[in-house]
């Protein structure tokens, strides 16, 4: 998974705790990378939470939990109603199909 802000990949994870943070963006879990973390602002698009502000935040079985103060809140569900697929091209097909018939029986011997 990328850095939510800038895009960078994570690089091979090194021994120990990995410098990148996890965090919740609008009920998706994302990663911050080091750079970004660096900056004032790195949190500001970030969901807080509820009950002590704290941007560290885990999504998880669509719930999101604070790893500070492990207040947990339900996640607004991923899997959304498909979109009815759009009308299919058959009709003009079967159309340009029909035509092409009909010139080659009208052709006949
Ligand atoms: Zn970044
Ligand atoms: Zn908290």
């Amino acid at each position: 998974m990328p850095c939510f802000r800038c895009g960078a990949r994570q690089t091979d994870p090194v021994r120990g705790a990995s410098p990148w943070r996890r965090a919740v963006r609008a009920d998706h879990q994302v990663l911050v990378c080091p750079d970004c973390q660096a900056a004032h602002d790195w949190a500001d698009d970030l969901d807080r939470c509820a009950s002590c502000g704290s941007a560290a935040l885990v999504c998880r079985l669509g719930e999101v939990e604070c790893r500070d103060c492990g207040h947990t809140r339900d996640a607004v569900r991923d899997d959304q109603p498909l979109v009815p697929s759009a009308p299919s091209p058959a009709d003009g097909l079967s159309e340009e199909v029909a035509a092409a018939l009909s010139r080659v029986l009208r052709r006949g011997p």
